[in-house]
């Protein structure tokens, strides 16, 4: 046993490229987009698989000032980086620990239902925001709820709600900006806000003084008219373990779902379904890019590896990198994942 414990671990054979340039760039296009409003940043679930640790300096010195959490735990993992005041749980106090934590922290948690105001009135009460269900029917406190006495007591900062088709051109959009427009005259609050990042794009009525961006400071495209204007954000890397000369006739992977028709070189690459790689990119489904050649997944991906075909690159050998076609609006449509889950399957080994 070594008394100074352990040597540094080695680098990771697979890596998430994030290019920080592109990051603060798309903060600060949304910002811009957002018109008299300010952005704020989603940065829930690890930001989207980003990496919160590394997403949030990143936004605070782009100049973002909100950052939208779902769990007390994803709001315990940043507050070393900004002000707790900066940070808005979007859960609401689950529970009464919940409700303590936030009063002890200064983290807002969103309030979602008269149980939650109830709860956070108890714990203390104190400047929270308010979530409003305008029609989404998930989270939120129902438009009835409005004139509750306890939900009036509450000290608003932010009073938000969520469109569920912001995406879509529908009447839907309007109804939900309508009921927000109510629950503002309804309820004394500091801020209000509603855009997602496609609700953004709707325009001045949706923007409020705070908007909501997630999808697309990561790289998303939440809606055709930003695709001219957001800049990919992650980019998967991984290394090539080994590489294989397969005879015709040759099996690759489990079930041996491919076949060698012919000798050809094949590679072994660090990337699998555990790393969020899912097994729809089987089958040369998906690819792997190298100085822009395209090396077709060969077979089923496994939970560590997938095969590669080398054809197209000859010159590369075991220990060079290879980039996943990881692009989020063909890779959505190729896979039948949204560009959502695209980026929040980004595993927890990748070296970021
Ligand atoms: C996740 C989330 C957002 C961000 O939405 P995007 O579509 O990723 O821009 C905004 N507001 C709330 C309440 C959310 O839960």
């Amino acid at each position: 046993m070594r008394a100074d414990g352990p040597p540094a671990s080695p680098p990771a054979a697979l890596r998430l490229n994030i290019d920080r340039d592109a990051l603060a760039a798309n903060w600060r296009t949304l910002d811009r987009l957002s018109g008299k409003a300010r952005a704020g940043a989603a940065v829930k679930a690890d930001a989207y698989g980003i990496g919160a640790r590394i997403a949030v300096p990143l936004l605070w010195q782009a100049g973002c000032r909100d950052f939208f959490v779902t769990y007390v735990g994803e709001a315990a993992d940043i507050l070393d980086l900004v002000p707790s005041a900066s940070i808005a749980l979007l859960h609401g106090p689950l529970s009464d620990a919940d409700a303590g934590w936030a009063r002890a922290t200064g983290v807002r948690p969103v309030i979602n239902s008269h149980e939650q105001a109830r709860r956070w009135l108890e714990a203390g009460g104190g400047l929270c925001d308010v979530m409003v269900d305008t029609g989404i029917n998930r989270l939120g406190l129902p438009m009835a709820a409005l004139g509750d006495a306890l939900v009036q007591r509450l000290e608003i900062d932010v009073l938000m709600s969520h469109l569920a088709s912001a995406d879509e051109d529908v009447a839907l959009n309007a109804i939900q900006r309508a009921g927000w427009d109510e629950a503002r005259s309804a309820l004394t609050h500091r801020r209000a806000s509603l855009a997602n990042s496609a609700g953004i794009v709707l325009g001045a009525a949706y923007h409020g003084d705070l908007t909501r961006p997630g999808l697309s400071l990561y790289g998303g495209i939440a809606r055709a008219e930003l695709a001219a204007e957001i800049q990919p954000v992650a980019r998967p890397m991984a290394a090539i373990m080994q590489v294989r000369t397969l005879s015709a006739g040759d099996g690759v992977g489990y079930n041996s779902t491919f076949v060698a028709p012919a000798p050809m070189r094949v590679g072994v690459i660090a990337l699998g379904y555990a790393d969020g790689y899912l097994r729809c990119w089987s089958g040369g489904k998906g690819a792997m890019l190298f100085e822009g050649r395209r090396l077709p997944v060969l077979g089923r991906v496994s939970m560590d590896m997938t095969v590669i075909d080398l054809a197209e690159a000859p010159e590369l050998g075991e220990g060079d990198w290879v980039e996943a076609d990881y692009a989020l609006v063909e890779g959505a449509a190729a896979s039948g994942l949204s560009q959502y889950e695209l980026l929040t399957l980004l595993g927890h080994r990748f070296a970021r």
